[in-house]
């Protein structure tokens, strides 16, 4: 998938003892480095890295590679996401991410781009004072969101404007070609490009690498559809995400709880779970099972947990939350 020259343009870009450092504290041994392993736990340091031959080794554990392999054991990623995540830190843009796609004519590069600066457009109008004050509102009085929540999960707002984001988008940029295959815009009968996202929280979607693939709303009444997701674009493939495994895949080792809804993951997050994703909107897939068992051994399906009865946020709200 990654052709072998970039492979070695990542590796010498991303010096093993400059990564390492950012994990576990150095120090100089001679030629070498030393510190306290981080895949055992030890008192003594048996852990070196050795810049000659850009690798580690631990004399304790055994654990040893590559830069490539320590970030996909300390990030927990398969080999081409281990790639990607530090493609992105030494700033390299892979050849398939700028390929434009068969269908779409629009490049995976361009749509993840243009999803940034929708999440922070988003993010910024949920923290306007005037604009977004039902929806403050509504996730910290009605849901019992703590601020540093609704932050951690970078949650937004979309006004219930037909063209806030599309004329926010055109500024910057991006074409209406664009924002309809990134499942940001449609196009009405008469040709027109509106926003699709209107009048609700929004939910960036993030994938293990860290980019916004795509975005869930959800109403704060009882308009339908009550959830409205991103269908598959050249970013994202819906029945390949899981929603907050970015946070949850470091805490899931063990155990790997899975939810149907955004609010129930962020509710169980907020009160300590950080093992805990949604699917999104869909039935459970194949691809998102062979995920599970990258990730965990156990996984518990906690779907419905708060149902009619016991919903410890909303007494008036259905079991999907
Ligand atoms: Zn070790």
């Amino acid at each position: 998938m990654i052709p072998p020259n970039i492979i070695e343009d990542i590796k010498f870009r991303n010096e093993i003892e400059s990564i390492i450092s950012q994990y576990v504290v150095l120090k100089r041994a001679g030629s070498n480095f030393s510190g306290l392993c981080p895949f055992h736990s030890e008192k003594t340091p048996s852990f070196v890295v050795f810049p000659g031959t850009q690798s580690f080794y631990c004399f304790g554990c055994g654990a040893g590679g590559d830069v490539v392999n320590f970030v996909m054991r300390t990030e927990n990623l398969d080999y081409v996401s281990a790639l990607k995540t530090l493609a992105q830190r030494s700033g390299i843009t892979l050849p398939e991410d700028t390929e434009k796609d068969r269908v779409s004519g629009v490049s995976r590069q361009r749509v993840l781009e243009m999803n940034i600066e929708a999440a922070k457009f988003f993010r910024s109008m949920l923290f306007d004072e005037k604009v977004g004050s039902e929806a403050r509102e509504y996730l910290l009085n009605k849901r019992k969101l703590p601020m540093a929540v609704i932050k951690h999960f970078g949650l937004g707002f979309a006004p219930n404007v037909f063209g806030a984001l599309h004329d926010h988008l055109r500024k910057l940029g991006y074409t209406d070609k664009e924002m309809v295959e990134g499942f940001l815009c449609t196009t009405g009968k008469n040709g027109s490009v509106y926003d699709l996202f209107r009048n609700r929280i929004i939910f960036p979607i993030i994938d293990v690498s860290g980019n916004v693939v795509a975005f869930g709303g959800r109403v704060m009444d009882n308009s339908l559809p009550k959830y409205l997701n991103t269908s598959d674009t050249p970013a994202f493939k819906k029945s390949k995400n899981l929603f907050a495994l970015n946070y949850a895949k470091s805490k899931c080792e063990k155990m790997l709880i899975l939810c149907e809804g955004y609010m129930d993951v962020i509710a169980l997050h907020s009160a300590g779970f950080e093992n805990a994703v949604a699917t999104l909107g869909t039935a459970i897939t194949a691809e998102q099972a062979r995920i599970f068992s990258r990730y965990t051994k156990k996984v518990v399906i906690s779907y419905g947990v708060f149902g009619q009865q016991n919903d410890p946020l909303d007494s008036s709200c259905p079991s999907d939350l």
